[in-house]
Parts: structure tokens; sequence; C-alpha cells
């Protein structure tokens, strides 16, 4: 099979145009979905997708589609597809360098007539980071809704995601932004498994092993399993200044502890690769004058394993059984999902793809959630990581090279003429 190469200058371009698209000042971008920046970088892809003679079809949710047909014209499609939407003050690579690759894949094939049998197909999911209209993965969860496990479907329900609420005013929804948008299209264009045969996302790595490792792509094996639990503790609110210390039923204090020894036991596993957060606390009253009676924080952890995940969980049950500094404890189970693992073949594809273009690359996990996860459910479905300068992302900083980001391209290109001719 022949090999083909992108182009690093059409690549450049690209970045350097899409990265105008909600510049924030800072060189980063704030580029919520459906917003105005939004359109821009929308009007962008049809522009450069048209200009190859792609053909553009948009759905009910406002997913966009560019699709170059293939020689036969009864075969599925082969979909890359990632999201042009970003965090507030995000950066200009997480998400968009999926749609930016996708892209050039179809301008490579284009301006090289590589020959293919299916049509391929560049798309953009609507609202990955839900960060103007939670929750993330919106668009994807209602698309692939019907594949979805029970637990994860619950939080995907379609008018409750029309109803999502703005972050900023609380008033305006995803179903009204969705309206206005122009982009509101027909269900029938969604992605599904009568018409699509496999799909690839690229994306920035969001870590450091690549850059540490001196490696330029990943071949991304699965979206590792995890966990999500809140802890609660009940105290008495006293005044600061005039209830002794060993009377004290203090929520805060009695939260550090369990903190402390939740690092403590979990470090002891001995497992460098298992990961754990609390990113999320609530204290009551919140006021320097009194000493707290309530505390609730989050532990997000995640690993491949499950044995490694249940011997965590044993540790964060134990907390409930205990009194802490004269606090209860309690313990729930917010949500939890199991490794999901890429197919195997279209994995093949992308390492072999990356072997024989002699791009740099290993085997690595995703820790985070991508749109891919849930396409997962509905096709065969892989995923490459394109190298992050010290492992940043969702802030400003966040930067891939040129040079990377072109490497990352060239790997899916290949992988995608592989699917192709299988
Ligand atoms: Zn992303």
């Amino acid at each position: 099979m022949s090999l083909y190469e992108c182009s690093l200058e059409r690549m450049t371009d690209k970045i350097k145009t899409f990265s105008k698209y909600g510049d924030a000042g800072h060189g980063g971008i704030t580029r919520y979905t459906l917003s105005p920046e939004d359109v821009l970088a929308r009007e962008e892809f049809t522009k450069r997708m048209e200009a190859i003679g792609a053909v553009i079809e948009i759905d009910d949710l406002a997913n966009m589609y560019a699709t170059l047909p293939g020689s036969d014209p009864d075969a599925k499609r082969i979909v890359m597809a990632s999201h042009t939407d970003s965090v507030k003050n995000g950066g200009n690579y997480d998400g968009i360098l999926g749609v930016m690759s996708a892209m050039e894949v179809l301008e490579t094939v284009a301006e090289h007539k590589i020959p293919h049998k299916h049509p391929l197909t560049a798309m953009i999911w609507t609202n990955e980071e839900g960060s103007l209209y939670p929750p993330a993965m919106m668009v994807s969860g209602i698309v692939c809704w019907d594949y979805l496990p029970e637990d994860i479907k619950g939080k995907f329900k379609y008018d409750d995601m029309m109803a999502s609420k703005s972050v900023l005013d609380g008033e305006d929804t995803f179903g009204e932004a969705l309206d206005r948008s122009g982009y509101k299209g027909d269900k029938k264009n969604r992605l599904s498994r009568d018409n699509y045969k496999n799909m690839f996302e690229l994306h920035i790595e969001q870590g450091p092993i690549l850059e540490d490792a001196g490696l330029d792509v990943g071949v991304v094996d699965c979206v590792l399993g995890m966990f999500n639990y809140r802890f609660r503790f009940y105290g008495q609110t006293v005044h600061a200044g005039t209830f002794p210390m060993n009377k004290r039923q203090d929520a805060l204090w009695a939260a550090s502890q369990v903190i402390n020894y939740l690092h403590e036991e979990i470090d002891k596993l001995g497992h460098p690769e298992l990961v754990y957060t609390t990113g999320e606390i609530v204290c009551h009253p919140n006021v320097h004058t009194c000493v707290p009676d309530y505390v609730d924080f989050s532990l997000d952890c995640r690993h491949e394993s499950a044995d490694l995940r249940d011997k965590v969980l044993e540790i964060v049950k134990s907390c409930a059984d205990k009194e802490w500094a004269g606090c209860k404890c309690e313990v729930e189970k917010m949500w939890n999902r199991d490794t999901v693992y890429w197919d195997k073949k279209l994995f093949g594809f992308v390492k072999e793809a990356a072997e024989e273009t002699g791009v740099s690359h290993q085997v690595l996990h995703s820790g985070a959630g991508h749109d891919a996860q849930f396409a997962s459910y509905v096709l065969p479905t892989t995923m490459i990581f394109v190298q992050s300068k010290d492992g940043l992302s969702h802030c400003e900083p966040e930067y891939s090279t040129p040079e990377h980001c072109t490497s990352g391209a060239t790997v899916l290109l290949n992988a995608v003429l592989k699917a192709d001719a299988e």
C-alpha cells in the first residue's frame, strides 16, 4: 500500500486561522458551543471543505459532516471527528486539532487524488465540552443514546439536554441556542450504524507522557475506567472565638483528615498509573468566624484495572464506618464507568500507519472522556493522541508543534486508508 504525507504548510495555516475564532487576547480561546465564535469556526470548516468538493450535511443537533465520495457509492462512510468548542480560556488544540486533522486528511486525499472506496467524512461534534451548557459530551450522548449502557443513558435524555441552562445567565437553554444558531439540520443526517463503518478521533494528549518519552504520537488503546464519589461530613457550627477546641465538631477538620487518609491508603497500593483527585469541595457556612458544620468533597479515581479500582473503593467505603473529629461521614457513589477499549483492528491500523510512516509513537491510555467513547458503542472506533507541550490542556498555554500536529494527521490519513482497503 502506498503511504501519503499531510502538508505541514497547510496544517500550520489551519492552526493559525482557527486560533482567531474566539481569541481571548492572551494566546488561547474562549469558544463556547454555537456561540458567534463557534459559528466562525464552522464557516471556515464549510469554506475549506467545499473548496475541495466535499458535501456538507448538518444534523438536528448541529453536528456537521463534510464528505468526499469514494469509488463505491454503496459503501459506508469512514468518519474522523472531534469538536470545535472549548472551555473558558482554553487552548487552540483541544478538539479543534481533531477537526483540523480530519480536514487535512480530506485535503490531502483531494490534492493527491488518492483512490479510496468508502466515502470519507470530516465531522464536527457539537458541545463536547459542555462548558456553557452542561454536561460534557452532551451531543454524542444524544446521538449514541440507543446503544449506551443503562446507567449512562439517564444522564443524556434528549428533553433534559435541550433544557440544559447556560452556566452564565442560568436562563438561556441549549435548545434555544440550537434554534437560533442557524445550524439545526435534519435528524436523518445523524451518524448511525446504517451509514457509517468506523470512527477515528485525533486529539491532543492533555498529559506529559509523550513529551517525556520524546515521542510524537500516542496509539490509544482505551479510555480508563473511573468512579466518582462524594464524601459528606456533618458537624456543629459554633462561634470561632468562644467555643473550646476539645468540644468542637468541625466538619472541615474531619474532611481534611479523610483526604489525608485517602492519599496515604491509596498510595500504599503502589500503582503509579492510578490517579485520584479531590477537585471540588463545599464548606458551610464558609464564614471565617464560624466552625464549619458541613463539608462535602468529591473523589474521582481512574485506572484501567477493575480489580484495582475495587481496592480503592474498599478504602473509600471504609471511611463511612467511623467518626472523624467527632463528625459523621457519609460516602455516596455518584457514578462509575468501566474501561472502554477501542476496536482492536482499528488500533492495529493506527499502529501500522505510525510504524510505516516513521512517526515515533507508543501505546497510551486515555484518562479523559471524548466523544469517541460514546461513538464506540455504535461503531468500531479508535483514537490517536498528539504530543502536548508540558502536558498542559484546558488552559491558554496549551500547545502542540505544527510538526507534531502534521505527523498526527499523517498517521490518521494512512490508518483511514487501511480501514478503507480492509
Ligand atoms: Zn476535547
